[in-house]
């Protein structure tokens, strides 16, 4: 039966991605199903952390080109070992900035309002700080956010139905940004369908990883997408405030950057200290100062895991832990009023599953007294993101028996409904 232990014990002797755990720093009394926020960290991270630390210690300014992975070309390197998960070339993508610094970039290079095309078109789901961008990109282009950002409705206030998405594809709109995974219900957006209809229309199209990159498949050279951006620290294990990184299709190169820096240079003219930029002739010319060389370095050591372990085999598991999550709540945990908002079949469940339910911030307070380490979003969501290279079938199994215990003993009962500072 599969809601007895041994069915998880089976399938995690049966994992072919189970010696990546070993790996991980993990805490024994914690079930951590929050690697959708921050990723834990790996030795092969720490062990590249240190690796850059000692060039700084050996070869202080000369680490710039001495070394095992000199900081001149770390942010090219870092691309080359992140685009097989995005289905890129090397050449474009780079290692830059943060997520929302990225986006400001790319919008200041590819919205180009001109004639009646001045409006940008979002969804009403997306995660805040993508708006906020959005809007002040508008501003600075003397556009008001309130008549020119376009925000998609959600009809379940969870999901985005790819055929509205289209209906709201105008004349009027330049540019388009959404996510790849929505950031509560998990939903992967159809990006290819999405990238062709916005390219019938001469619509530019962007898309947010952030939710979506080390945890499903993208194409996006196939595709077509015309750019896309994301953090390193949720599903790619980089740590907190690991730099983040940005794509911009090949068909875009030799474009100027929105935003220029001496980093944006091809690196051949970077020293000759012109006035007048020779912008590099990949996705390197989206890069604007110094890189983080320190919050940078832990994803050579754990780029390299998700290279050993391939993003398909990943996905593979990933489903395997989220189906079988789904399973167990429907078996276990039906009488108590938990609604799964996430998508249920496999091409648009992204890698972590959304409870609702009235009580989900105490709810969280319990879970977290237990051992369960899930997350909390307002005003009512519960995500759990059982995570492909560190977490086990075991642990979703104790999961839902710590929560069906909550649940019958009403021991939420003894928190507030109510939001901590960090949710
Ligand atoms: C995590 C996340 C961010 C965070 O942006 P930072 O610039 O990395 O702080 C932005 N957008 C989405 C969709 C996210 O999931």
């Amino acid at each position: 039966m599969f809601t007895e232990k041994g069915y998880a014990t089976h399938l995690d002797r049966e994992d072919d991605l189970k010696s990546f755990r070993n790996e991980f720093y993990i805490s024994a009394d914690t079930i951590y199903f929050d690697g959708n926020s921050l990723g834990l960290l790996s030795k092969r991270a720490e062990a590249s952390i240190q690796t850059l630390v000692e060039s700084w210690k050996n070869y202080a300014i000369d680490g710039w080109t001495e070394g095992n992975h000199p900081w001149f070309y770390l942010s090219e390197e870092l691309g080359k070992l992140s685009a097989d998960l995005i289905g890129t070339s090397p050449e474009e993508i780079i290692i830059t900035g943060s997520t929302t610094t990225n986006l400001h970039q790319l919008t200041a290079s590819f919205y180009k309002p001109e004639g009646k095309r001045t409006k940008i078109l979002a969804d009403e789901l997306n995660f805040p700080s993508d708006i906020y961008a959005l809007k002040s990109q508008l501003q600075l282009k003397g556009y008001e956010a309130q008549d020119h950002l376009i925000q998609v409705k959600s009809e379940d206030g969870n999901t985005l139905d790819t055929q509205t998405i289209i209906d709201f594809m105008a004349e009027d709109v330049a540019l388009i940004v959404l996510p790849a995974v929505l950031y509560r219900s998990g939903q992967i957006l159809d990006m290819k369908t999405l990238t062709d209809e916005a390219h019938k229309r001469g619509i530019l199209i962007g898309f947010d990883l952030c939710h979506s990159i080390g945890s499903v498949p993208h194409e996006l050279s196939d595709w077509g997408v015309d750019f896309a951006f994301w953090c390193t620290y949720k599903h790619l294990n980089g740590g907190p405030g690991s730099v983040g990184g940005l794509y911009v299709n090949q068909k875009h190169f030799g474009n100027e950057p929105g935003l220029a820096g001496w980093f944006s240079s091809d690196k051949g003219k970077q020293f000759d200290m012109e006035h007048e930029l020779t912008a590099a002739p990949h996705a390197g010319a989206y890069q604007i100062g110094t890189p983080h060389v320190l919050s940078a370095a832990p994803l050579l050591g754990s780029l390299e895991m998700f290279q050993e372990a391939g993003i398909q085999n990943i996905r593979k598991k990933s489903l395997q832990l989220t189906n079988y999550l789904l399973e167990l709540i429907e078996a276990e945990l039906k009488e108590f009023k938990f609604k799964v908002a996430n998508p249920c079949d496999e091409i648009t469940r992204g890698g972590h599953i959304f409870l609702e339910h009235p009580e989900a911030a105490r709810i969280c307070k319990a879970l977290k007294a237990d051992g369960v380490i899930p997350d909390f979003r307002n005003p009512n969501g519960i995500r759990l993101a059982p995570v492909a290279l560190y977490n086990t079938f075991e642990e979703v199994w104790e999961m839902v028996r710590i929560l069906k215990r909550i649940m019958t003993e009403e021991r939420y009962k003894k928190y507030e409904n109510k939001r901590g500072v960090i949710a």
